[in-house]
């Protein structure tokens, strides 16, 4: 199983596919365009959280370990150094991990294998690209880090785009690409998370010559959380899951779709995407698995 991941939307779903897949049989390729360098440490959010996720000691805010401390953060705060996230120690101390190891000339894919292996995930995580590529925004309070506009923003300006950059894929990445014939895009924020993946070198060519499944992140004319509905708007696509297939629309195979979304079919899509309805809210686990199970059916694939 090969699932394409930004940092809150496929981290449920992965909950679920873990119910059914061993880890050795994941692979997940996660988003890097949130990451951002903090206090001298390189943070990797959306990788981070795939990797807490499979661990299990992922908050359910789907960011930073469960049970952490802030002392650290706090202190700093309360000496007048802001930091751009609010990070634990045990969070922190991936990032120090992570940062000594590329300072050390290996690449951000080597020390996020390494970083699984200290959690004793044996999936393959991937980060998309080796190269730091941060989305920015322009906004009409200006140019800003997509985590400035999550966080010191709160989400608050006016968003115009969404740029991501263009990484160049990772022997890694190719490779897992080359070992599945189908990829399971999870329901994150299609522009922001989905779209830096997108926007690798050759990701697209590889996704038109494979089985493409997504989840939709939109149930009728709303995302369930986040700021999808701004970058959409910022993309001129529609607030809705026939928005999300036209972002996909030239290697998209099958999107799933909320059951209550009953208006939407084959037609109102693009090209040759078909649609699938099924329950896409994971207030937990077993809902989790109930959509897993419905995507492994999907794709005809029994873990
Ligand atoms: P980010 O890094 O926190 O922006 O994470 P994502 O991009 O993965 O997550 C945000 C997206 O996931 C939003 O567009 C949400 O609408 C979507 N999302 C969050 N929870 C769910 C869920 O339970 N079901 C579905 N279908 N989408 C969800």
């Amino acid at each position: 199983m090969l699932l394409l991941s930004g940092g809150t939307g496929s981290p449920k779903l992965l909950r679920g596919l873990l119910h059914f897949c061993p880890e050795t049989q994941l692979t997940v390729i996660a988003n890097t365009g949130d990451d951002i360098w903090v206090s001298g440490n390189l943070v990797c959010p959306d990788v981070d959280t795939v990797i807490y996720t499979i661990a299990g000691v992922s908050t359910d805010r789907w960011w930073g370990i469960k049970n952490d401390t802030f002392l650290t953060h706090e202190a700093l705060v309360s000496r007048g150094h802001e930091e751009a996230l609010v990070i634990g120690e045990l969070d922190r101390a991936t990032h120090i991990f992570r940062t000594d190891i590329v300072r050390q000339g290996a690449t951000l894919t080597d020390a996020t294998l390494l970083l699984c292996a200290s959690f004793g995930v044996s999936s393959k995580v991937l980060p998309m690209t080796n190269d730091f590529v941060p989305t920015m925004l322009k906004t009409d309070e200006g140019e800003m880090h997509i985590q400035d506009f999550l966080i010191k923003h709160k989400q608050r300006p006016s968003v115009s785009q969404v740029n991501c950059g263009a990484g160049s894929m990772t022997r890694e990445v190719e490779a897992a690409l080359g070992e599945h014939d189908a990829v399971v895009i999870g329901p994150s924020n299609p522009i922001s998370s989905i779209g830096p993946i997108l926007r690798v070198n050759g990701m697209r060519e590889a996704l038109k010559e494979r089985f493409v499944v997504a989840v939709s992140p939109i149930i009728q004319t709303e995302p369930v959380s986040g700021p999808a509905r701004k970058f959409m708007e910022a993309a001129r696509l529609p607030v809705s899951s026939v928005g999300v297939a036209e972002f996909y629309a030239d290697f998209l195979d099958v999107l799933i779709v909320d059951n209550t979304d009953f208006d939407i079919s084959r037609r109102d899509l693009p090209g040759d995407v078909e649609v699938l309805r099924a329950s896409i809210i994971m207030l937990d686990r077993q809902h989790s698995e109930e959509l897993a199970a419905e995507i492994l059916q999907v794709v005809g694939q029994h873990c």
